[in-house]
Protein backbone atom coordinates (compact mmCIF):
# COMPACT_ATOMS: atom_id res chain seq x y z
CA UNK A 1 0.00 0.00 0.00
CA UNK A 2 1.27 3.38 -0.85
CA UNK A 3 0.48 6.93 0.03
CA UNK A 4 1.05 9.74 -2.21
CA UNK A 5 0.22 13.48 -3.00
CA UNK A 6 0.79 14.94 -6.41
CA UNK A 7 3.36 18.33 -6.67
CA UNK A 8 4.33 20.23 -9.71
CA UNK A 9 7.70 20.99 -10.49
CA UNK A 10 8.68 24.65 -9.86
CA UNK A 11 12.24 26.25 -10.72
CA UNK A 12 15.31 24.07 -10.79
CA UNK A 13 18.72 25.61 -9.04
CA UNK A 14 22.25 24.25 -9.70
CA UNK A 15 25.03 25.44 -7.50
CA UNK A 16 28.71 24.19 -5.84
CA UNK A 17 29.10 24.08 -2.19
CA UNK A 18 32.54 25.53 -0.70
CA UNK A 19 35.40 23.37 0.29
CA UNK A 20 35.73 22.39 3.88
CA UNK A 21 32.03 22.93 4.58
CA UNK A 22 29.28 20.69 6.10
CA UNK A 23 27.68 18.69 3.34
CA UNK A 24 24.36 18.39 4.83
CA UNK A 25 24.08 21.55 6.63
CA UNK A 26 25.03 23.31 3.76
CA UNK A 27 22.51 22.08 1.57
CA UNK A 28 19.84 22.71 4.22
CA UNK A 29 20.69 25.96 4.70
CA UNK A 30 20.46 26.48 0.44
CA UNK A 31 16.95 25.50 1.23
CA UNK A 32 16.30 28.06 3.94
CA UNK A 33 17.60 30.92 2.09
CA UNK A 34 15.19 29.95 -1.06
CA UNK A 35 12.47 29.19 1.06
CA UNK A 36 12.58 25.89 -0.26
CA UNK A 37 10.66 22.87 1.76
CA UNK A 38 9.68 20.48 -0.87
CA UNK A 39 11.79 19.25 -3.37
CA UNK A 40 14.78 17.02 -4.44
CA UNK A 41 18.33 17.46 -4.18
CA UNK A 42 21.09 15.25 -6.00
CA UNK A 43 24.91 15.81 -5.90
CA UNK A 44 27.85 14.85 -6.64
CA UNK A 45 31.69 15.91 -6.05
CA UNK A 46 34.28 14.27 -3.37
CA UNK A 47 34.65 14.36 0.71
CA UNK A 48 37.03 15.12 3.17
CA UNK A 49 35.30 12.90 5.59
CA UNK A 50 32.10 11.67 6.01
CA UNK A 51 29.20 10.71 8.62
CA UNK A 52 26.79 8.48 7.96
CA UNK A 53 24.18 6.68 9.38
CA UNK A 54 22.42 2.88 9.51
CA UNK A 55 19.12 3.05 11.14
CA UNK A 56 18.82 -0.51 13.50
CA UNK A 57 15.73 -1.52 13.28
CA UNK A 58 15.51 -3.16 16.16
CA UNK A 59 17.18 -0.95 18.66
CA UNK A 60 15.30 2.03 16.95
CA UNK A 61 18.27 4.04 16.45
CA UNK A 62 20.82 5.51 13.97
CA UNK A 63 24.31 3.54 14.40
CA UNK A 64 26.49 6.52 12.74
CA UNK A 65 29.54 5.21 11.37
CA UNK A 66 32.66 8.06 11.03
CA UNK A 67 34.54 7.65 7.49
CA UNK A 68 38.17 9.84 7.66
CA UNK A 69 39.05 9.71 4.33
CA UNK A 70 38.73 10.96 1.04
CA UNK A 71 35.95 9.73 -0.66
CA UNK A 72 34.01 10.77 -4.36
CA UNK A 73 30.65 11.65 -3.58
CA UNK A 74 29.27 8.90 -6.35
CA UNK A 75 25.69 9.60 -5.49
CA UNK A 76 23.52 11.64 -3.47
CA UNK A 77 19.68 11.22 -3.13
CA UNK A 78 17.29 12.77 -1.20
CA UNK A 79 14.40 14.49 -0.17
CA UNK A 80 13.05 18.20 1.20
CA UNK A 81 9.81 18.60 3.28
CA UNK A 82 9.37 19.79 6.41
CA UNK A 83 10.43 18.98 10.20
CA UNK A 84 9.43 21.11 13.17
CA UNK A 85 8.08 23.39 10.76
CA UNK A 86 12.06 24.10 9.03
CA UNK A 87 13.26 22.89 5.86
CA UNK A 88 14.38 19.31 6.34
CA UNK A 89 17.08 17.35 4.03
CA UNK A 90 16.77 14.01 4.11
CA UNK A 91 19.62 12.65 1.71
CA UNK A 92 21.65 8.93 1.04
CA UNK A 93 24.79 9.04 0.15
CA UNK A 94 26.99 6.46 -1.58
CA UNK A 95 30.95 7.31 -1.63
CA UNK A 96 33.46 5.99 -3.24
CA UNK A 97 37.27 5.37 -2.17
CA UNK A 98 40.29 5.19 -4.06
CA UNK A 99 39.61 1.11 -5.08
CA UNK A 100 36.11 2.11 -6.11
CA UNK A 101 34.71 -0.09 -3.35
CA UNK A 102 31.66 1.72 -1.49
CA UNK A 103 30.00 2.90 1.10
CA UNK A 104 26.65 3.90 1.43
CA UNK A 105 23.99 5.36 4.13
CA UNK A 106 21.91 7.94 5.80
CA UNK A 107 24.08 11.74 5.14
CA UNK A 108 24.35 12.76 8.29
CA UNK A 109 26.07 16.12 10.19
CA UNK A 110 29.92 15.88 10.18
CA UNK A 111 30.35 14.98 6.54
CA UNK A 112 33.05 17.68 5.03
CA UNK A 113 32.94 18.86 1.46
CA UNK A 114 36.11 18.53 -0.55
CA UNK A 115 34.27 19.72 -4.29
CA UNK A 116 30.48 19.26 -4.58
CA UNK A 117 27.99 20.03 -7.83
CA UNK A 118 24.21 19.91 -6.76
CA UNK A 119 20.90 19.75 -8.08
CA UNK A 120 18.20 21.25 -6.36
CA UNK A 121 14.33 20.96 -7.62
CA UNK A 122 12.01 22.81 -6.08
CA UNK A 123 8.07 21.88 -6.17
CA UNK A 124 4.85 23.20 -5.43
CA UNK A 125 2.35 21.25 -3.33
CA UNK A 126 0.78 20.11 -0.11
CA UNK A 127 3.39 20.57 2.17
CA UNK A 128 4.76 17.45 3.72
CA UNK A 129 5.76 17.55 7.56
CA UNK A 130 7.56 14.87 9.54
CA UNK A 131 5.98 13.72 12.64
CA UNK A 132 7.18 10.27 14.41
CA UNK A 133 5.73 6.78 12.97
CA UNK A 134 5.33 4.71 15.79
CA UNK A 135 5.73 1.85 13.89
CA UNK A 136 9.30 2.41 12.86
CA UNK A 137 10.46 5.08 15.62
CA UNK A 138 11.32 7.06 12.45
CA UNK A 139 10.12 10.72 11.50
CA UNK A 140 8.09 10.39 8.76
CA UNK A 141 5.69 11.95 6.57
CA UNK A 142 2.51 12.53 7.77
CA UNK A 143 0.25 11.94 5.19
CA UNK A 144 -4.04 10.84 4.67
CA UNK A 145 -4.29 7.77 4.92
ZN1 LIG B 1 17.64 8.10 5.75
Amino acid sequence: MSFSSEVSAREIFMGKLKCGSDLLEELTQFCSEKNIVLGRVEAIGAVQGANIGFYNQESRTYEFKALDSELEITNLTGNISLKDGKPFVHAHVTLADEEGKCFGGHLAAGTKVFACEFIVHAFDGPSLERELDEETGLPLWRMAE
